[in-house]
């Protein structure tokens, strides 16, 4: 069944031009909110009918919070925006010529076309890591983490044979950027503080969580000072972290380093890298680093000044480096597409994109945080409180920020875990 396009619903509503924003993620819910008050027509289009806070995943992969506390339907966070369609469909194709996308549910047109579809998660080329290993891009991804971990604990009861209890209760996690250094801390917490009271039974010095980087330093981008203290704070929390620890190889059981390490382990979670969305692979346009397509200073796609692309997908050099793949990069380029787009409706010369960044923080769990946030360098519980506040200001409607918050609060208190269930799909 194919759905209207746009450009016949523009008959009712007037001429305004069609404004298609591609992915309800950062970027693309920016740029709708921001076109309010233009005279335009935004249609957003994405898989899934939520936007979802990703800096939470890996609570939800380690049972501290549930799916829906880090996710909002998109229809529920424009609601009451006039200028405003939401439409759930997988968009498959863009036909840049003819200004049209194809989708799950048939073509749609388009005047200006913003591409915000993200990023996937980026084995490198490991085909035995895509297939066994686990990434954290998504809620089913989080909750498969969750599943296998808790799923791990219950087999390691029913296992009589030691080896194979220790490979069951062995967790490696791959990259020390902050995902890898958050999901790590939240893994030992889970264990140490809570599955410990659930398994009585096991031994715990079976348990081993083992944080793998390639390089020679966890985040790479914070300040040394920031980066040994992230370090000492995992050893802490007993995540053995191995520098210059480089994969070869996964089958489901064992991993093979570089070196020719074997280390059996029934749980790898794969956070060493991303890359643009496989959208932009179908765009026949010659992408740089991680996939991403450069864009040129006002974010528009070279040789198609009606079509942007932000965020994960889009490439942009800034005082000779690359803009990250974070937040706060697609959201400011959101804002700026948005006013670009209304400046180009209204005849105006366009504005070329300056990134502010305001700096990065990592949780290495209770009490412990890394945070170089506008200059300011801190550590530890003051860092924590940080990234307690600014995470829970960012996430999307009152009800999500209040349910965290109690789930936070009982965690915290009563070193539990809310979300400890093993659910089928
Ligand atoms: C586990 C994890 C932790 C992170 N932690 C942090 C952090 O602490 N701080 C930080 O700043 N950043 C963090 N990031 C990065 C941050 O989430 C991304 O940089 C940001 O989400 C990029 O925004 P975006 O708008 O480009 O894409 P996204 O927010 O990824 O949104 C893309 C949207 O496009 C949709 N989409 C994709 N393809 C299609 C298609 N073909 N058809 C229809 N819809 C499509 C997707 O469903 C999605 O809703 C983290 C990312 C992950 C995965």
């Amino acid at each position: 069944m194919s759905s209207p396009s746009p450009r016949t619903e523009r008959g009712t509503g007037g001429e305004a031009p069609t404004v298609v924003v591609v992915g309800a993620g950062f970027g693309g819910l920016r740029v709708a909110k921001a076109l309010r008050r233009a005279p335009v027509q935004v249609v957003l289009l994405d898989r899934n009918n939520y936007h979802l806070f990703q800096p939470l995943l890996y609570q939800v992969a380690t049972a501290g919070l549930e799916p829906e506390e880090i996710a909002k339907p998109a229809r529920a966070i424009m609601r009451g925006q006039k200028n405003f369609d939401f439409r759930m469909v997988d968009v498959t194709r863009v036909d840049f010529a003819a200004k049209r996308l194809e989708t799950s549910a048939g073509p749609v047109a388009y005047d200006f076309l913003v591409l915000a579809p993200g990023g996937e998660t980026n084995f490198f080329g490991l085909e035995a890591m895509q297939r066994h290993g686990l990434g954290l891009k998504d809620i089913p991804d989080a909750i498969t983490i969750r599943n296998r971990v808790l799923t791990c604990f219950e087999n390691a009861m029913l296992e009589p044979d030691a080896e194979r209890r220790r490979a069951l209760l062995t967790f490696i996690v791959v990259g020390g950027g902050p995902t890898g250094v958050e999901m790590a801390g939240a893994l030992s917490e889970l264990i140490r503080l809570v599955l410990v009271k659930d398994y009585p039974r096991l031994n715990i010095k079976d348990v081993r969580i083992l944080l793998l980087e390639a390089t020679d330093t966890l985040l790479a981008a914070m300040p040394e000072r920031l980066r040994e203290a992230a370090g000492k704070t995992l050893w802490r929390k007993y995540v053995e972290v191995r520098f210059g620890a480089s994969v070869a190889d996964y089958d489901g059981k064992q991993i093979r380093l570089k070196s020719g390490e074997i280390i059996p382990a029934a749980t790898v979670i794969w956070a060493a890298g991303v890359r643009a969305a496989p959208l932009i692979n179908t765009l026949g346009l010659s992408a740089a680093r991680q996939g991403r397509i450069p864009v040129e200073p006002t974010l528009q796609l070279t040789g198609h000044p009606e079509v942007f692309i932000i965020g994960d997908a889009a490439y942009r050099e800034q005082d000779g480096e690359p803009l990250p793949m974070v937040a706060p990069v697609a959201i400011q380029m959101g804002q700026a597409v948005a006013r670009n787009i209304a400046r180009q409706v209204q005849g105006k010369a366009l504005e070329p994109f300056r990134y502010r960044d305001q700096g990065t923080l990592a949780t290495i769990g209770r009490n412990a945080a890394v945070a170089n946030v506008y200059g300011i360098q801190a550590r530890g519980f003051v860092a924590w409180v940080m990234w307690l506040g600014i995470h829970i200001i960012q996430l999307i409607g009152f009800r999500n920020k209040l349910l965290v918050l109690i789930n936070w609060a009982w965690d915290y208190f009563f070193y539990e875990r809310a979300a400890r269930l093993i659910t089928r799909d």
